[in-house]
């Protein structure tokens, strides 16, 4: 049998406790053994600290109290009955308590409601995340490029890294918050006492002092610098697309990660091309004789220009396609396709002769030279005969 004792022992209660009644008894107990209110015997406020929070993470839990009730401490050993394997889960969050401090504070703040707010001042903080707004041409959104970023960052000091100390000399441990870099501070409520965190003042929250200062950031152990980051711009990306550069943000503190630096791409409009998904858009103008006629042209594509064949007889506005002409997949290989809206254009500014041969033309032909025409008069002809 276990040596352990009775949970609701522990916090203090009745075996029929309510719910707020363990809550309460909880925090009571919590608040009476937290380390700061027990410097001469922390040791032996942490042990108890961690005998209540293993009781309140039972009582708390309605399944694991209904089996902690009916089976008592066996509920939760290897092999106890009740199925109460697994159910214990939750305390492996909690291994780092024999280390000290850490494991001890997170809780406490978590029932204290300074936890997950504040950031863990004395701990590693990864780096903040930057945005670089990148404006591409056509082409380069389509073909993709190896883009040179000069990113304003802040970066480790390389004289110091990052300690803020001196050559030789090393940052010294906060006297006034013990390296913690935050101070604990008693207010008294209507509710009660209750204890607030507050970064520490003299460390400014780091926990530690530096006493003769890198000359190089001047203690801070950070540096304001332009970065230049080598960005590959994969091919097809569009107006929106978001790239992301691990670890080019900001520095770490305390050992902490780099950010993340996001860059965000702009497109700028085309004169000729339009852009519908991985499809470029063109119109492209062809004489009435051309389209009569038919003819090949050239037509340009973001490869440059290529030989396009305008069949006889085509109407302004018929949609050509250059397969595989388009924009190249961003994910995939293959390529979009290029569209060409044919614009007929009517001839201004014609000659004498060329009316006369334009009349002479219609002359031969009658008014309907195209099969749509004749039967858009014919219905006229109808709506009209009355
Ligand atoms: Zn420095
Ligand atoms: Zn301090």
């Amino acid at each position: 049998m276990s040596d352990k004792r009775d949970y609701y022992e522990v916090l203090g209660v009745q075996k029929g406790a309510s719910e707020d009644e363990i809550k309460k008894a909880f925090k009571k107990l919590a608040r009476k053994y937290h380390p700061d209110l027990n410097r001469d015997d922390p040791k032996t406020a942490e042990e108890k600290f961690k005998e209540v929070n293993e009781a309140y993470s039972v009582l708390s839990d309605p399944q694991k109290k209904a089996q902690y009730d009916q089976f008592g401490h066996a509920a939760f050993e290897n092999g106890g009955g009740g199925g109460g394997a697994g159910g214990f889960g939750g305390f492996g969050g909690f291994g780092g308590f024999g280390g000290g401090g850490g494991g001890f504070d997170d809780i406490f703040d978590a029932f204290f409601g300074g936890g997950g707010s504040r950031s863990r001042r004395s701990g590693p903080e990864r780096g903040s995340d930057l945005r670089y707004d990148l404006e591409l041409t056509f082409e380069e959104a389509a073909f993709g490029k190896e883009a040179e970023l000069t990113v304003p960052r802040t970066e480790n000091c390389t004289t110091c890294h990052g300690t803020g100390a001196a050559a030789g000399t090393s940052p010294e441990t906060c006297p006034d918050c013990h390296g913690t870099g935050q101070v604990q501070r008693r207010q008294n409520t209507p509710f009660g006492q209750i204890l607030n965190s507050h970064p520490c003042g003299r460390c400014h929250g780091t926990g530690k002092i530096v006493k003769n200062p890198c000359s190089d950031c001047g203690g801070t152990g950070r540096k304001k610098v332009r970065k230049k980051i080598s960005v590959k711009i994969p091919a097809g990306v569009d107006e929106g697309s978001r790239i992301r550069v691990a670890g080019g943000g900001e520095a770490g503190l305390r050992g902490g990660s780099s950010g993340d630096l996001y860059v965000y791409i702009f497109v700028k409009r085309h004169k000729l091309f339009e852009r519908e998904g991985s499809d470029v858009l063109c119109e492209v103008p062809i004489s009435f004789v051309q389209a009569a006629l038919g003819d090949t042209i050239e037509a340009p594509t973001i490869d440059g220009k290529v030989e396009m064949k305008i069949p006889a007889g085509i109407q302004s506005g018929t949609m050509l396609r250059l397969k595989g002409r388009g924009i190249p997949f961003l994910r995939g290989n293959g390529r979009g396709d290029q569209l060409v809206r044919v614009k007929v254009l009517t001839p201004q500014k014609l000659s004498a002769r060329q009316k006369e041969l334009l009349k002479e033309f219609g002359e031969i032909s009658g008014q309907n030279v195209n099969p749509e025409q004749e039967s858009f008069m014919n219905t006229i002809k109808k709506m009209f005969k009355k």
